[in-house]
């Protein structure tokens, strides 16, 4: 069994605030700070260039993707870290494109993150490909046969839906389609299995609910039946089969460690290992089912104490990731109220209000707070202050 109090024990949560908003960005854990202390004292501070061999820097995105790819249902030696998610979707796109090359659609929905879908329109631009954008529940049946590639975020963003990945995949494949599977809303949040379901690629980012930090690096991973076809067309030494041969013309090293670009982030890489080690003690199916109780308790006191306000997250716990969201004509402004009261969510455009649950430290005392506090605000009509819709430039 998982101790949660455990797990929320390791994390700087500042007092009085309820912290909803671990889908955009996971709070510190304790021993971030000292590891990171650490690295730079013992390690770039006292080895200098060695460190790349003598600490084990060079290795390091290998290491931590093992680490990682126990929490997706990944193999040893499947993971590499590095980049952000960003250029981790463009590298799965352009390799799954150039595994497909009879075929020119990339087909996604429309409840995909923007970057992920302005990635595929640029690459799309460049490559000659058409990217075709459909209703989430729309994916299957547009599974025509010139789509090369269908890419999809498990759970989507906004509402909180969660594709069944399996049974997406296998209609892929029928389809003589590869798949991307963005693990965004996830990796630490679900108990996603890329094996089982087949997926061909997946990538992810690792400040959300694995609580890396800002800027956290990214991951990437492909099947081992693709990993020594897949091109990563983002060609860097550090994805060469010898990069300290310096070589004139690029040759890609063997499996994953060809989805390396340039020089990793060791000192983000340092503050994310620290996070780490608090999974370590979890168990992928007690996380799922905490999850599934802290939601599922949420939408139960909210729709108690805020009659009238709508679900867009799915009642069905198989279709729902670790977030519940909301609609509210003014969600801007009730979101500042809740802030302003301790309570952190977040506003989605154009009318969303979200919560995320992570298991790792969100309490059954966190769900009742913030369904108290909403109740509150929405009852006494106390979001409708100038102050709170006031919008900040980024939020
Ligand atoms: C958070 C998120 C991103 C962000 O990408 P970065 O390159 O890390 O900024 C991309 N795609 C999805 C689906 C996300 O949820």
């Amino acid at each position: 069994m998982t101790d949660f109090a455990r797990t929320r024990a390791a994390f700087h949560l500042p007092a009085g605030v309820t912290y909803l908003d671990g889908n955009s960005l996971g709070p510190m854990p304790l021993a971030a700070a000292a590891r990171v202390q650490r690295m730079m004292a013992a390690e770039w501070g006292d080895m200098l260039i060695g460190g790349w061999n003598g600490a084990g820097w060079y290795d390091q995105p290998r290491r931590t993707g093992d680490r990682i790819a126990r929490l997706i249902g990944a193999g040893a030696g499947e993971v590499v870290m590095g980049d952000t998610l960003s250029i981790k979707v463009f590298q799965a796109l352009s390799a799954a494109l150039a595994l497909r090359p009879g075929r020119r659609v990339i087909l996604t929905d429309s409840g995909n993150f923007p970057s992920d879908i302005y990635v595929a329109q640029g690459l799309g631009d460049a490559l000659d490909a058409q990217v075709r954008v459909v209703e989430p529940l729309a994916l299957a049946g547009a599974l025509t046969d010139d789509v090369a590639v269908l890419m999809v975020t498990e759970v989507d963003y906004r509402s909180g839906y969660r594709h069944d990945m399996a049974e997406l995949t296998r209609r892929a494949h029928a389809a003589g389609a590869l798949t991307i599977w963005d693990l965004a809303h996830s990796a630490g949040a679900v108990d996603t299995d890329v094996t089982a379901a087949g997926a061909d690629f997946a990538v992810g980012c690792t400040y959300k609910y694995l609580n890396g930090g800002p800027g956290a690096p990214a991951f990437i991973r492909v099947a081992p039946h693709l990993a020594d076809q897949a091109r990563p067309i983002l060609q860097g030494w550090m994805g060469h089969r010898l990069p300290f041969a310096f070589e004139q013309d690029y040759h890609a090293a063997p499996g994953i460690e060809r989805m390396r670009v340039g020089t990793p982030p060791i000192l983000a890489l340092a503050a994310l290992d620290a996070a780490l080690d608090i999974w370590d003690e979890v168990d992928m199916a007690a996380l799922r089912a905490r999850s599934i109780e802290l939601t599922g308790a949420f939408i139960g006191a909210v729709e108690s104490a805020c009659p009238g306000l709508e679900l867009v997250t799915p009642r069905d716990p198989a279709r729902r990731g670790s977030q519940v969201s909301f609609r509210h004509p003014q969600a801007y402004a009730v979101m500042q109220a809740l802030i302003a009261q301790g309570v952190i969510g977040d506003f989605r455009a154009p009318d969303v209000l979200r919560f995320g649950f992570a298991p790792l430290y969100n309490t059954l005392d966190d769900v009742h707070r913030a369904a108290q506090v909403l109740g509150q605000i929405l009852a006494g009509k106390s979001w409708d202050r100038p102050a709170f819709h006031a919008r900040a430039q980024v939020t």
